[in-house]
């Protein structure tokens, strides 16, 4: 994988583009203007591992409360503005590292100016973040979607540059996967900018997971992207859990363990989906990126748990435990969790 090359800017602490990792972004799904619940959640996600955080600005108070959340979190935020630029000004004044405009719905030439240079004295970055779902109906209703969202984003891009502004970050998101994949693509050799990736509004965990794995995932495996952040009706540390195991499959990001579980079929003589479930949810608990292996029988079995960091591979009602390609036990079913659990936390402490 070649990543194209993108001009790094910094969110607050963090470096998006360049060389700097591919980063995991989320947002809140409080009312901004209820400051502790937007704190905590902000926490909660810090925990998780998300980033960089957006929050939405709907109004003036929401706008205010940014005062206050921005003081009590560490990561850092960008403020989502649409249709009032003065919502961008105050969102600006309140310390936010990063906004977010969308083109659709705020194109006055005067008001971006204004927008523009308040971040320019604050060396705050802009995502120019493209929607599929408010594109003005006017803007080259001949042509095809993917092409109208690139456009829409090359014009905004154009006006900043001519302002002098370069703290550029762009987002061409759409529910439709080709579509996002061929906006992204259409832009990504025009312009020198961060890209932020994401398939907007993709749904329940199953489904979203699935669309923003294919959309973000093709578009990260052919090098485009530096950013990310999966859309889903969720609790937003699921969009964080998500995001993580798209770049975790792709091998551009470690966190925390991975299991390898086999789907299991008539040979299987042990339980696996339920033994693998209740790994899954212990593993939750470990932070170190482990390779952790549950197998059901000696087809797969022992090359999966030998190649992994701990594995077990399973017999009949009993299951050979392994630790770094090395078989360290045999137990009966009912204590496999256990002892697998025991090497993986033993791994986890050192
Ligand atoms: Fe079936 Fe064994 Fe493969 Fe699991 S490892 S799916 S039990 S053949």
């Amino acid at each position: 994988m070649t990543r194209r090359t993108s001009k790094p800017l910094r969110i607050g602490k963090v470096t998006v583009g360049g060389d700097a990792p591919i980063v995991v972004q989320s947002m809140t799904k409080t009312d901004t203007r209820d400051i502790p619940a937007t704190v905590n959640q902000i926490k909660e996600l810090e925990i998780c591992g998300c980033e960089i955080v957006r929050v939405a600005v709907p109004d003036r108070q929401a706008a205010e409360s940014l005062v206050t959340i921005r003081q009590n979190v560490s990561l850092p935020i960008i403020a989502d503005i649409h249709f009032d630029y003065h919502l961008a000004l105050a969102a600006l004044k309140a310390g936010v590292d990063g906004l977010r405009l969308n083109p659709g719905n705020m194109g006055d030439r005067e008001q971006i100016a204004r927008v523009i240079a308040a971040a320019k004295e604050r060396d705050v970055p802009i995502r120019i973040g493209v929607n599929a779902g408010s594109l003005p109906a006017s803007f080259q209703p001949k042509a095809p979607l993917a092409e109208r969202m690139a456009n829409m984003a090359l014009e905004q891009i154009r006006l900043m540059e001519d302002l002098g502004f370069h703290l550029i970050k762009v987002s061409l998101k759409a529910f439709d996967v080709p579509t996002t994949i061929q906006a992204y693509q259409m832009i990504a050799d025009k312009i020198p900018y961060a890209l932020h990736l994401g398939v907007t509004e993709a749904g329940l965990p199953r489904t979203g997971a699935i669309r923003s794995a294919i959309g973000i995932g093709i578009l990260l495996y052919q090098g485009i992207g530096d950013t990310i952040r999966v859309s889903l009706s969720a609790h937003p540390c699921e969009e964080v859990f998500v995001a993580y195991e798209i770049l975790k499959s792709l091998g551009l990001r470690q966190r925390g363990p991975t299991l390898v579980s086999c789907p299991s079929c008539g040979r299987a003589e042990v339980d696996i989906i339920t033994l693998a479930e209740a790994v899954s949810k212990r593993l939750k608990k470990i932070s170190k990126p482990i390779k952790v292996a549950v197998m059901g029988c000696v087809v797969n079995g022992p090359g999966e748990a030998e190649d992994a960091d701990v594995g077990i591979a399973c017999g009949k009602g009993k299951g050979a435990i392994f630790r770094k390609g090395k078989v360290v036990g045999t137990v009966s079913e009912d204590k496999l969790l256990e002892a697998l659990m025991a090497e993986v936390n033993s791994l986890d402490k050192r």
